[in-house]
Parts: C-alpha cells; sequence; structure tokens
C-alpha cells in the first residue's frame, strides 16, 4: 500500500508521517531528504552549475534507516542536511525540472514492493498519483510558524518570529509556484487542516482512514 502526505511546511507531516509508519510498520520515505542530500552534496563538491546538479542528481546513493537516520554515499549525514544552507540550497535546486524527474526516480525506487507512507509536495501528484492514500496536511501560516517557533526554542534556535513567519511565507510561495512538481490541492486528495487539532487527533484521523482501506 502506498499512501502518499503533501503539504506546506510546518504542516506535521515529518511528525504524523513517523509515527504512523511506526504504529502500521510502513517504510518511511521522506522526499525532501532527497532534496536535502542533493543539496549538501552540490555545496561539499561546489557543484552550482544548473547542468552539473542535473548530473549530480543521477547517481545518488541516498538510504533512509527505520529509525530515520540519512546515509548519503554510505556516510551518515542525518543532521548535516538539516542546516539553513542546506534547507536554502535544497530550495533553490528543487526548482529544477531534470534534477525533480532524477529525484523523483529514485523516490519511487526508495519505495518499490513495500507498504510506504512518503511525505512532501508532491508525492501525491507526481511521485504516486494512483497511491491508494493521498492527503494534503495543512493549517495556516500563522499556525505553521508559531509551530516551527515553538519547536526552535525548545532547540535553543533564537530566530524571531516575524523572521520565522516570513521565511515559512516565502517558502510557501516557492513550494506553490514549481514549474514541475508544484504543491496543489487537488480533488482526490482527502485535505486535513490541523490548525485546531492535537498532533494525537491528527494521527488517529490517519490512521482510520488507512485502516478503513487496508
Ligand atoms: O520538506 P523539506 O523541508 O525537508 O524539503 C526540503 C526542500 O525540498 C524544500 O525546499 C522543498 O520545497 C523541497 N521539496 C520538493 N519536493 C518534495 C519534497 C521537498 O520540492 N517532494
Amino acid at each position: 500500500m502506498v499512501v502518499a502526505i503533501d503539504g506546506p511546511a510546518g504542516s506535521g507531516k515529518s511528525t504524523v508521517t513517523n509515527i504512523i509508519g511506526e504504529k502500521l510498520g510502513f517504510t518511511k520515505v521522506d522526499t525532501g531528504a532527497t532534496y536535502r542530500c542533493l543539496a549538501l552534496k552540490a555545496i561539499r563538491n561546489n557543484v552550482e552549475k544548473e547542468e552539473d546538479l542535473i548530473e549530480l542528481s543521477k547517481n545518488l546513493d541516498i538510504e533512509i534507516t527505520e529509525d530515520k537516520k540519512v546515509f548519503l554515499d554510505g556516510q551518515e549525514v542525518t543532521l548535516d542536511i538539516r542546516t539553513n544552507e542546506v534547507s536554502n540550497r535544497a530550495s533553490f535546486i528543487s526548482n529544477i525540472v531534470d534534477v525533480r524527474k532524477n529525484l523523483v526516480e529514485l523516490q519511487r525506487k526508495m519505495s518499490v514492493g513495500k507498504d510506504v507512507i512518503l511525505e512532501g509536495r508532491d508525492t501525491t501528484t507526481v511521485v504516486f498519483p494512483n497511491a491508494e492514500i493521498k492527503i494534503y496536511l495543512d493549517a495556516t501560516l500563522e499556525e505553521r510558524a508559531n509551530r516551527r517557533f515553538r519547536q526552535n526554542k525548545e532547540l535553543n534556535i533564537e530566530v524571531p518570529y516575524e523572521e520565522v513567519y516570513k521565511s515559512m511565507e516565502a517558502r510557501d510561495y516557492n513550494d506553490m509556484h514549481k514549474e514541475f512538481g508544484a504543491l496543489t490541492k487537488t480533488e482526490n486528495q482527502i485535505y486535513i487542516d490541523t490548525t485546531n487539532m492535537t498532533l494525537e487527533e491528527v494521527v488517529d484521523e490517519i490512521t482510520n482512514i488507512i485502516e478503513g482501506e487496508k
């Protein structure tokens, strides 16, 4: 079974995907991590030109373990792919159509022959348009910025709320205006607005949807 979850930054996709994947024994595929790995490899190898980035995206060796550790070319990069620098580069790189095509192929390979739960921006529309379950997870920009702000605080990362809000707004715009693989709401997705829901309620709702489909 393929469960695909798309949504904007801060909608809770990762957290929800992790909990449900663990609970139901599904393989978790974080598609954003593939863009982040490519960005890290590009930074480390000083690759900047579009054609070189496309070339680099062809043979990426990425492994995501059950406990969410990320390995790139056999080396653990779980934390290295979460820096601001990598986030910014990943956002830029993910606009290149041919890079997306290569990484979509890779994401499909990572999912083949398994019960999977994928999360990203185009998993319901491009990666697995025929997934048994397609979900669009959403929340207002204010709520998502609040969540990220609180998360940062817990991690002792000091970023003013205004800045978190603005950068999330910019990411939303970029995610929704890509030439290929843009974050889109469609009639085939189940839309869940998590603004006023607890994490537990979201997990329960999605679990019920999956169990109902089994
Ligand atoms: O979700 P995350 O923040 O880890 O994604 C990293 C980058 O990859 C973001 O800029 C996001 O827009 C991009 N991305 C994408 N398509 C996906 C998943 C992530 O373009 N399916």
